[in-house]
């Protein structure tokens, strides 16, 4: 186990979440680096029992899942409840939102139903609307504002702390690396389990650093400083990533041009070795559901949802009795799978992978309850060895 933030971050493990920043009280701060990372800094600025409480919860090096007992585990998928379609039951939400606009229904619903006093969640920085920054929102219209998948750098948990400061129940909405470290974190600070009742993940294949989405700009002969705003998605699904210029200029790319080009992806080196991109610490995770993994034209919006807690099952029955959500008809593992055939890929290939990130004397990820080994044994031998060493290459890489 690694002992230092400075031994993830050095191994690029960071996924920058932020909650250095919230422990710290923002005497270590998330900066961009040149890579269009966000990472802590600076890197010696920890006192010892913070940095102790953030090597338990850090998401760079633990993944911890939340499965209540009793329910049905799948190899791939975790624990489960039940696995459906789904989508906002406003027409409104759902047009805008980045999928079905699942997430953006349920965080209305608890604000609208008064479970919740806010949601903690991230949207585009107004100052900067390229990047992306976390948000407390406090009504179902500022929810929405903030709907829409942020491909680039977010670091949601560095408004944790601000959060569990004011002693209020809310709810959170971030990627499943984001939750597992609310998850590990409650087990150093009991105020998180009191207060942050409803945690909702988006099923994520992965975070890009700034350099893809400033790499489309220079395509487009934008400059970062002419963007008056950037939404990758939503308004449709999956809807155009559009830029709008302070000139008044607007720039569309489809969501299949922008993604064509695996190589232009610029995703982090966390992601490449994630045990749970599916959400395994959330009440409700929410996907996308293309057969085959990639849209073929637009559609009207429809998430794959997996409901995994009885308070994710309580809060989905709420919401579809309230008429903000709407549930399909149900989806099996195996189904699942052809939704996102990437995340099977991917779970499959990483006790390999994390053979390769020893090889290459990088901390390793914790990742207890999530079946890795299983699956890890349905990879052949020779694809196993390029896995083994494509990890540790890329490691390499991100140290030289
Ligand atoms: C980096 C990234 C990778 C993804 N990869 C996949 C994938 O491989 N397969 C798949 O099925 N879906 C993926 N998605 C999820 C998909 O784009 C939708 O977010 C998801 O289907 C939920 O749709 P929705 O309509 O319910 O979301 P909405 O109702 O639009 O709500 C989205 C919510 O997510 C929050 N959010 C957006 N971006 C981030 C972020 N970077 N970090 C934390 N919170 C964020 C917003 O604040 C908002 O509350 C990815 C999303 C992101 C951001
Ligand atoms: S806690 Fe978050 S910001 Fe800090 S090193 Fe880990 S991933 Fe990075
Ligand atoms: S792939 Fe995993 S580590 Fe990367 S952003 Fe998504 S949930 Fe986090």
């Amino acid at each position: 186990m690694a002992t230092t933030i400075a031994d993830i971050v050095g191994s690029d493990l960071c996924i920058g979440c932020g909650l250095c920043e919230a422990v710290t009280g923002g005497r270590v701060r998330m900066e961009l680096t040149g890579a269009g990372s966000l990472r802590p800094v600076p890197l010696d600025g920890f006192r010892s029992e913070e940095e102790v409480q953030l090597v338990t919860a850090c998401p760079g090096i633990v993944a911890s899942p939340r499965a209540e007992p009793g329910q049905p585990v799948d190899d791939v998928w975790g624990s489960y409840r039940s696995m459906s379609y789904a989508w906002a039951g406003d027409p409104d939400v759902r047009f805008r939102a980045a999928t079905g606009g699942v997430l953006t229904a349920l965080g209305t619903h608890l604000l609208a139903d008064g479970q919740v006093a806010f949601v903690l969640h991230v949207g585009a920085d107004p100052e900067h609307p390229v990047r992306s920054r976390w948000v407390i929102s406090e009504t179902p219209a500022d929810v929405l504002a903030n709907s829409g998948s942020r491909y680039g750098p977010t670091a949601p948990l560095a408004g944790l702390c601000a959060a569990l400061d004011r002693q209020e129940a809310f709810a959170i909405i971030a990627k499943p690396c984001d939750l597992s470290a609310v998850h590990s974190f409650s087990r150093v600070d009991e105020r998180v389990d009191r207060w942050c009742v409803a945690r909702l993940a988006l099923v994520c294949g992965g975070q890009s650093r700034l350099s893809k989405t400033l790499g489309v700009l220079d395509r487009l002969g934008v400059a970062e400083d002419e963007v008056a705003s950037l939404r990758y998605r939503g308004n449709g699904n999956p809807g155009p990533t559009r830029i709008q210029t302070v000139g008044g200029a607007a720039h569309e790319v489809t969501y299949l041009e922008m993604w064509a080009d695996e190589a232009t992806w610029a995703v982090e080196t966390r992601c490449k070795l994630c045990p749970d991109a599916l959400g395994e610490a959330a009440d409700v995770a929410a996907a996308d559901a293309w057969p085959g993994g990639a849209p073929v034209g637009e559609d009207q919006g429809f998430n794959a949802i997996v409901v995994r807690t009885a308070a994710g099952e309580a809060l989905v029955d709420d919401a579809v009795a309230a008429g903000r959500l709407v549930v399909g008809g149900p989806i099996t593992p195996r189904e699942f799978d052809d939704l996102q055939p990437h995340q099977v890929r991917k779970k499959v290939a990483l006790a390999a992978r994390y053979e390769g990130l020893a090889d290459a004397g990088a901390p390793p990820i914790a990742a207890d309850g999530l079946r890795l080994d299983a699956l890890g044994a349905r990879l052949a031998a020779d694809g196993w060895q390029a896995e083994r060493d494509g990890a540790a290459r890329r490691i390499e890489e991100a140290r030289s």
